[in-house]
């Protein structure tokens, strides 16, 4: 299985990260991916860019190298009722929208707050994946929160710097949402997470753990292209229109 688009990266503009987006497009170049996404994080994250960076992302040129860029965010959750830091009309003009729970913008509720932060936040059609589910700190009702991605047509993440670098301890987690994501049939999709360019599509410990539960690989969004853009044109992201 090759994987040849990962679309959750950081640049040096999320304050925490070490490249530019030239050094991301040219690694992705080097490994032969079709689609890179920059997606750094929201304006709620310790040193995040402001709102008009992540809008600006217009003038970023559509491809760099042969590789196809696109512009999107990580947004922070900010509450239980699924408000995000970044307004639904920046979104809308976005080609990818992640959105995800992070421990330096919000304090961790219970599971119940937790996974109705989740649920509420994918009723939102501007977010496009969940980012890190599986993360220790935000413990959630697994079942329902994939349940929610089916009926939302929500991607699940598999984030691979989860297995390496960040989120320890998320490999059981995500174990278990990648398992009831085969049982529900619900699609995921492996990213990189990268906060520097040399991490640009690496992403073969999230591909170990699904091949270890024998995931089908029509379940993996981005293991084919042609099913990537699919999906992402049935949900009329004007991008692959
Ligand atoms: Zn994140
Ligand atoms: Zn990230």
């Amino acid at each position: 299985m090759e994987i040849l688009i990962d679309v959750h990266n950081h640049t040096i503009a999320s304050g925490h990260a070490y490249s530019t987006i030239q050094e991301i497009a040219a690694e992705a170049s080097r490994k032969g991916l079709k689609y890179v996404g920059i997606t750094d994080h929201g304006p709620k994250m310790i040193k995040g860019p402001h709102i008009y960076h992540i809008r600006n992302q217009r003038i970023i040129p559509r491809i760099i190298n042969g590789v196809e860029i696109l512009k999107g965010v990580e947004s922070n959750i900010l509450n239980q009722e699924g408000k995000l830091d970044v307004p639904d009309e920046v979104l809308e003009e976005l080609d990818i929208v992640l959105a995800g729970l992070h421990d330096v913008c919000i304090e961790p509720w219970d599971v119940e707050g937790n996974t109705k932060a989740l649920l509420k936040v994918m009723e939102n059609e501007n977010v496009d994946i969940i980012s890190h589910p599986g993360n220790p700190k935000f413990p959630i009702d697994k079942e329902k929160f994939v349940l929610k991605a089916k009926e939302t047509n929500t991607l699940v993440e598999i984030n691979d710097s989860s297995f390496r670098t960040s989120r320890e301890g998320s490999k059981e987690n995500c174990r278990d949402i990648a398992l009831l994501c085969k049982k529900h049939r619900v699609p995921v999709i492996v990213n990189s997470d990268s906060h520097i360019s040399f991490d640009v599509g690496r992403v073969d410990k999230a591909i170990n753990l699904l091949k270890d539960i024998e995931m089908p690989e029509e379940l993996i969004i981005n293991a084919c292209i042609d099913r990537f853009e699919n999906h992402f044109r049935d949900k009329r992201k004007s991008r692959f229109i």
